[in-house]
């Protein structure tokens, strides 16, 4: 920290002022964002083997007016910390079940699943079970092509209560993957006793395909873990062919990456992928 003159002691740097200020702006700001409707969702394709649409993964984006598209690196940080995403969680919610019924009514995309990121906070919030099956109600989405991501890190907080709310949301058909996975805490047996239906390969492991052993090693005992216990397994980040094909060797035939698209508003999301 930077001395302050004439021996006078300072709590803060000038600095951490600015970056303190700098956060209140933000967090004043994103609150302006929700109220001006300028939090939006964008939804990155997801494949199988055969290349067939199977999924799309709903990414919030907000549509700044002067800062242009930003990504969540630019404020999620600051929402979590000041409580406010939850209200962004709640307008992705919303956004995606209204997709998702207009989409029930397209041929070619009435049976792909929708996932959801869930915050940590949500999903320990009072009421939020009830609050995800009224937006399902009320827009008409088929919940059982609804997919909540949560992370390992948000499940052992309350383990107990964690479950007690998976259970409820899973007799209502609602599904669970687990978010870049091989990046926390996991053992089978936590594994075993949350109502899961799917992992997602963190996309720290495939970038760093097809050169290196050790992802190998961890994304092979993903699959196996998978397999064992009867989930689906989706590999996420996948930017090469080289990728893909080494997923595929070793049994992972769900994809989502810029190899097959990008994360794009939902009228732009292509059936068909276009794997160079
Ligand atoms: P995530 O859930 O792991 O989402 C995947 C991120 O990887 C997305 O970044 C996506 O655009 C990016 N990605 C996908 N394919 C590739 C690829 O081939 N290469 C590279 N380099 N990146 C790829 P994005 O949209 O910036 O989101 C970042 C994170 O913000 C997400 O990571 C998720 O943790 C969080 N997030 C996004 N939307 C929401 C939301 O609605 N609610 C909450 N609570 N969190 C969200
Ligand atoms: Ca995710
Ligand atoms: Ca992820
Ligand atoms: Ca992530």
């Amino acid at each position: 920290a930077k001395a302050g003159g004439k021996g006078e002691r300072r709590f803060f740097s000038p600095r951490m002022q600015d970056v303190i200020s700098e956060r209140l702006l933000l967090e004043e700001d994103i609150n302006r964002g929700v109220a001006a409707q300028e939090f939006c969702v964008y939804f990155q394709a997801q494949f199988n083997s055969n290349n067939d649409l199977i999924g799309a993964e709903a990414l919030v984006r907000w549509q700044h007016p002067i800062r242009g598209l930003l990504a969540p690196g630019a404020f999620i940080g600051v929402a979590e910390a000041a409580g406010i995403m939850s209200k962004i969680d709640r307008v992705v919610l919303l956004r995606s079940c209204e997709q998702m019924a207009i989409w029930a009514q397209t041929p070619i995309f009435k049976d792909i699943t929708v996932s959801v990121n869930i915050s940590p906070a949500q999903l320990y919030q009072q009421g939020f079970v009830e609050e995800v099956l009224k937006v399902v109600q009320e827009t008409g989405a088929n919940p059982t092509l609804l997919k909540l991501e949560l992370t390992e890190s948000m499940l052992v907080t309350d383990m107990h209560q964690a479950i007690e709310r998976m259970r409820r949301f899973k007799e209502a058909g609602i599904r669970f993957a687990i978010d870049d996975f091989g990046t926390g805490y996991s053992s089978l047996q936590y594994l075993q006793q949350l109502p899961l239906d799917q992992l997602k390969i963190d996309q720290s492991f495939v970038r760093r395909l097809p050169e290196d052993n050790s992802s190998l090693a961890i994304i092979r005992a993903v699959i196996a873990m998978a397999t064992s216990l009867g989930l689906e397994v989706i590999a996420e980040g996948l930017e090469t062919k080289a990728q893909r094909d080494m997923l595929l060797a070793n049994g992972c035939r769900l994809y989502q990456g810029y190899l097959y698209a990008k994360p794009q508003p939902a009228d732009q999301v292509k059936t068909l992928c276009e794997i160079k």
